[in-house]
């Protein structure tokens, strides 16, 4: 995608504002990179209906470029279908808070109770997990090992002693009888989380939401977590339907986020469903799990590194009147002087923070250099400078002879060639912006466009 967005906004890039046919070439492309990361059909159409819309009546931003616009469009959007900021766990009243995870087989349901349990317990609680996947003969050794892994107590049935009456055991072959008596458990030993592991099958069918509905039924949930694997791709949105209409569902679970997925099931579940995505599991560690951030995942289903984070980053400093009074000076034709080229090395000096962030982009070469060269004492030096020429010599250096020179280098603690290599860069500058202003693109010195 990023190729190909890159080119599309390279056409957009050297336009002042966005015109419809621009709009839809990018909304197009758009279109294209959710489809490949597989997100629904409809959710697509759907979706970009929305972004075409609002790009068509935006205001346009001093800071931003059309092309950049639209990304933020889009991206704004993205986060608020996948719930605007992360949606923490709903904990009960009175303990214990009872989660119920459901999913299809494989999904990865049992793998996640291990490291929810684990996380919670970081998080000082005290959970107990609870077997109540008696479909598959190993389902219980499973969860009992990730529950050890976990430092975790399971409760489970154990295999031919039905209606043995121990704390740690219970009724063999009933599933709904484990979760009630794996609730007392939890009451009885002041445990303030219960989770429970439930069975899935390889598709959606009849019995396992009966089954699922039955210990939702018994248990009375706080939280019914859906889990699903990432991978599922256009399946994703029948899958949700199924489980939200069969079970219900208060949040959801993404799962193996480590693969190749670029997770549109993320956007189509949330989007169809209208749930929150609360974790995402990324490995068969039990550490491989985290807190679900719209924010990334966004970027993530764009396939566009960080330049979002990026773009705000760069929106925040290049303040945007200034922008607009700058671009204004420009086409008066009243010029850039020595007092916006410092306003700007200061923009620039601000973004410091992004030489990080460069390292993590693709095909930022150019930008990473511009900026990797900026030693931010430099801007002390020119602000030396600058506040050392009269306002007569700011306005216009070419006044600036052998004896005001000198000075300047005097009342500013530098040298004369410190000066002369000032003048030098602010000729360059000035020429820049002097094109980017004929160009119709107003981007931040030194930088280029994104
Ligand atoms: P369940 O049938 O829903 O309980 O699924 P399991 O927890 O048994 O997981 C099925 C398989 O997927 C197991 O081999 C897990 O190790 C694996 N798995 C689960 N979560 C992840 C994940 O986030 N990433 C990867 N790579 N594998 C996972
Ligand atoms: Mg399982």
């Amino acid at each position: 995608l990023s190729d190909r967005l890159t080119s599309t906004f390279k056409n957009l890039r050297t336009k002042g504002r966005l015109s419809e046919a621009d709009i839809d070439a990018t909304v197009r492309e758009i279109r294209r990179a959710l489809l490949d990361a597989d997100v629904a059909v409809s959710v697509v159409r759907e979706f970009t209906g929305k972004v075409r819309e609002r790009a068509l009546s935006v205001e346009v931003s001093g800071a931003l470029n059309p092309a950049q616009q639209v990304v933020k469009i889009v991206n704004d959007e993205l986060v608020a279908i996948l719930g605007g900021a992360n949606r923490p766990l709903v904990f009960a009243k009175t303990p214990p808070t009872v989660i119920l995870l459901a999913g299809l087989q494989g999904a990865g349901k049992t793998t996640l109770a291990g490291k929810l349990a684990l996380h919670l317990r970081n998080q000082g609680h005290t959970p107990l997990l609870v077997a109540a996947d008696l479909q598959r003969p190993n389902a219980v050794t499973q969860l009992k090992i990730v529950g050890e892994r976990a430092g975790v107590p399971v409760f489970a049935p154990h295999p031919g002693t039905q209606g043995h009456a121990d704390e740690s055991q219970a009724v063999a072959g009933d599933p709904v009888a484990v979760a009630r008596e794996g609730l007392a458990t939890a009451v009885s030993r002041q445990h303030d989380i219960l989770i429970v592991d439930t069975a899935g099958r390889l598709g959606v069918d009849a019995e396992l939401m009966q089954q699922a509905g039955d210990i939702r039924d018994a248990l009375d949930p706080d939280e019914i977590l859906f889990v699903i694997d990432a991978m599922i791709g256009q399946d994703a949105v029948a899958t949700a339907q199924a489980f939200a209409d069969g079970v219900g569902f208060t949040g959801v679970v993404l799962t193996k986020l480590d693969g190749d997925a670029r997770g549109g099931a993320a956007l189509s579940v949330a989007s169809v469903t209208g749930r929150p995505i609360l974790f995402a599991s990324t490995g068969e560690k039990l550490t491989d799990f985290e807190v679900f951030h719209p924010d990334r995942m966004a970027s993530r289903i764009l396939d566009m590194g960080d330049v979002l984070t990026l773009i705000e980053q760069a929106e925040k400093a290049f303040d945007a009147d200034q922008a607009e009074e700058l671009a204004a000076k420009l086409a008066s034709g009243t010029g850039f002087t020595l007092e916006d080229f410092l306003v700007q090395m200061q923009q620039l000096k601000q973004m410091g923070s992004m030489k990080k962030m460069l390292g993590m982009l693709p095909g930022m070469g150019q930008m990473r250099e511009a900026i990797d060269n900026f030693d931010e004492r430099e801007v002390d030096r020119v602000e030396a400078i600058v506040r050392s020429m009269t306002p007569g010599e700011r306005r216009s250096p070419k006044i600036i002879n052998g004896s005001r020179r000198a000075r300047i280098a005097k009342g500013s603690g530098t040298t004369a060639t410190d000066v002369n290599q000032l003048l030098e860069r602010f000729e360059g500058a000035r020429k820049m912006m002097a094109q980017m202003a004929k160009g119709g693109g107003m981007g931040l010195p030194g930088m280029g466009n994104l």
